[in-house]
């Protein structure tokens, strides 16, 4: 990939529709467009333009054409960029794709608009990366958390944490250049007591990476209980739709159906599973093992009972299977009597949390739906705000520097010379520029930028 070249694509979603957006971005752009594009008006810079787009080797007419000129370094990639707007019709956009790389430009690779933005300092690598989180973003609630993220917050609330690295290097780097005698003791422990602050804020951090990693990449929900507890409705009640099918015919659902909703912009894919019971033919068996395996998989599980009818050895079994795993309990049918005794009710539940709900008429799934986000987050639920770590690259790169700083501090202590210190100071210092790409990510672009999409 040579990053001197004029790159072009199609930066709108491929297909028909209304518009279309051509993108060019390099040294040669504007010359390309004064071949390809013809206007009455002058062209000023992020002023759209009207004219003809025209194949300069024919002279044919491509399509009518609006175009807006961003001149380096103001523009997305801090090159020269001209956008080209026209019909969004798929062999309009090829004409002027092939004229434009008959003229000099190449094809743009996955990523690489916003790969040169990196490149010529107009965004650091996290607001890179949370560029495609924002285009990947499935719901409201992701698309603002990415887009914080865009605007360069990592940057800010990281800082702090860093000078803070840096004032510890400093005093020990001049501590090694003008001290004849190894650094005081009372020094030491001061030096380790700021170090012990920044491990506790890179913890905060990466404890963060927890509720991150289900806002980017949502969860997975898993409803399990034996036949006719209701599974199949509460199935559909959380999915506010007829999905799967439900029928007093216990063992209908005898392979799981799977659907993704949200909850409060938090993406999940919701599984129903078939009725966990002993199987009674094969076909069965085969839905059982399965259930199994989804209920492994789940970061959640909802564990139905039928309140309505005296609890069953089934219903122990499958609790006493589900031990450890993270679920909540649902006690459905709630709009029939209960025939569960409040202490066996409690006594069920055990340490899980337990929502009593109609999949029926609906009552208190609300509630439902508030427990197993706080089963997921905590009391506070999904928050948008504060410190949150969303990308694995980023935890990757908290943990090593936590590990090195850890390193530091002990050798801090144990009273080793100043320059082993250093040396994991600098380690762990260089891993937190990582993040933002300051430092030793070269090797680390192709992978990051060729998950984007093209024209980005
Ligand atoms: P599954 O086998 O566990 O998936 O159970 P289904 O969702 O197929 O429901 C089994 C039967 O229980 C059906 O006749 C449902 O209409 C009924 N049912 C499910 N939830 C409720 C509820 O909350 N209240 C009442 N009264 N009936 C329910």
């Amino acid at each position: 990939m040579d990053l001197r070249d004029t790159i072009c694509a199609l930066s709108t979603a491929p297909g028909r529709s209304g518009i279309a957006v051509v993108r060019v971005s390099g040294p040669e752009s504007f010359e390309l467009l004064a071949r390809i594009f013809h206007s009455q008006k002058s062209m000023d810079p992020r002023r759209a333009t009207l004219g003809l787009s025209l194949d300069p080797r024919s002279g044919a007419e491509i399509d009518e054409t609006i175009v807006t000129c961003f001149p380096a370094p103001n523009s997305y990639t801090g090159e020269d960029v001209a956008e080209f707007s026209l019909h969004g019709s798929p062999v309009l956009v090829s004409a002027l794709l092939d004229c434009l790389c008959a003229q000099g430009a190449r094809l743009a690779e996955p990523g690489e608009f916003t790969m040169r933005a990196f490149l010529n300092g107009r965004m650091d690598l996290s607001q890179a990366e949370a560029v495609r989180d924002v285009i990947e973003a499935t719901t409201l609630f992701q698309a603002q958390v990415a887009s914080r993220q865009r605007s360069g917050e990592i940057a800010r609330q990281m800082q702090p944490v860093k000078d803070l690295v840096v004032d510890i290097i400093v005093n020990l780097e001049s501590a090694v250049e003008f001290v004849e005698e190894n650094l005081p003791l009372e020094s030491r422990e001061q030096l380790a007591g700021k170090l012990e602050k920044v491990q506790k804020e890179l913890s905060v951090w990466i404890d963060s990476y927890r509720r991150g990693r289900i806002i980017r990449d949502g969860f997975s929900l898993a409803i399990v209980g034996r036949p006719n507890v209701g599974k199949s409705s509460l199935f559909n009640a959380l999915l506010a739709q007829d999905r799967s099918i439900v029928t007093e015919i216990p063992g209908t659902t005898r392979d799981w159906v799977s659907e993704f909703t949200n909850l409060e912009g938090i993406p999940v894919r919701l599984v129903d599973t078939a009725g966990l019971r002993t199987p009674e033919d094969r076909v069965e068996q085969l839905g059982v093992d399965r259930s199994m395996r989804v209920m492994a998989d789940a970061d959640a599980i909802l564990l139905v009972v039928d309140t309505s009818q005296p609890p069953s050895a089934e219903d122990e079994e499958l609790r006493e299977r589900l031990e450890g795993l993270s679920c909540i309990v649902v006690m459905n049918k709630s709009d029939l009597p209960v025939v569960w005794p409040p202490e066996r009710k409690e006594c069920y539940a055990g340490g899980h949390s337990a929502v009593e709900v109609s999949a029926l008429t609906g009552t208190n799934i609300d509630g439902l739906k508030k427990a197993i986000l706080s089963r997921l987050f905590g009391e506070a639920g999904p928050q948008r705000d504060g410190i949150l770590v969303t990308n694995l690259r980023h935890c990757q790169c908290l943990e090593a520097a936590q590990k090195a700083l850890s390193r530091a501090a002990t050798a801090l202590r144990q009273g080793l010379s100043e320059e082993f210190v250093l040396v994991d100071l600098h380690a762990g210092l260089n891993k937190l520029g990582a993040i933002t790409g300051e430092t030793s990510v070269e090797d680390l672009l192709g992978e990051i930028f060729s998950r984007f999409c093209i024209g980005k």
